[in-house]
């Protein structure tokens, strides 16, 4: 089954590695230029799988931080990898300030934290919705929103 499939019902992890993992398996299966928006409440695990999917991309996951302060942060890997983090973000405007489409370099992969707090119009092209959810202390559910 694939990783696509799996999320579709729900992955349980219980680890930060596991959850990374899920983040290899997911991007390794996604097409170019696509957007990941990753919903689920501070610590259900947005950070730690966007390390997964840089690592699924070449990228040193260590070097995966929350890019919270800057907003965005950009890494060259197999795709180029944009990881948004649009907590501090008053809506979609503050988002399309920052003219990140400017910079985007083909292929890519665009992953954002806080989605709700708004994406631009050219995110809904190819895009990925994920949920996570801490169920228990260590444990997280994964899933595509329907
Ligand atoms: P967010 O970006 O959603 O705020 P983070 O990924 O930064 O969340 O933080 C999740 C925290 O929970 C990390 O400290 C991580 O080590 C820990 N953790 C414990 N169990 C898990 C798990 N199963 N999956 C992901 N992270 C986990
Ligand atoms: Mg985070």
């Amino acid at each position: 089954m694939s990783i696509f499939e799996k999320l579709r019902s729900g992955v349980l992890t219980v680890s930060p590695e596991e959850t990374q993992d899920v983040g290899v398996k997911l991007v390794k299966d996604l097409p170019d230029n696509c957007v990941v928006a990753l919903s689920g409440d501070l610590g259900a695990g947005k950070t730690t799988l966007t390390k997964g999917i840089g690592a699924g991309l070449g990228i040193d996951p260590d070097e995966v931080i929350s890019p919270t302060f800057q907003i965005y942060s950009i890494y060259e890997g197999e795709r180029q990898l944009v990881h948004i983090d649009a907590y501090r973000l008053e809506g979609a405007e503050g988002l399309e300030a920052l003219m990140i489409e400017e910079f985007l370099k083909e292929p890519w992969t665009v992953v954002i934290e806080w989605p709700e707090r708004g994406m631009c119009d050219w995110m809904n092209e190819n895009l990925v919705e994920i949920t996570l959810e801490r169920i228990f202390e260590g444990e997280i559910s994964i899933s595509l929103k329907s």
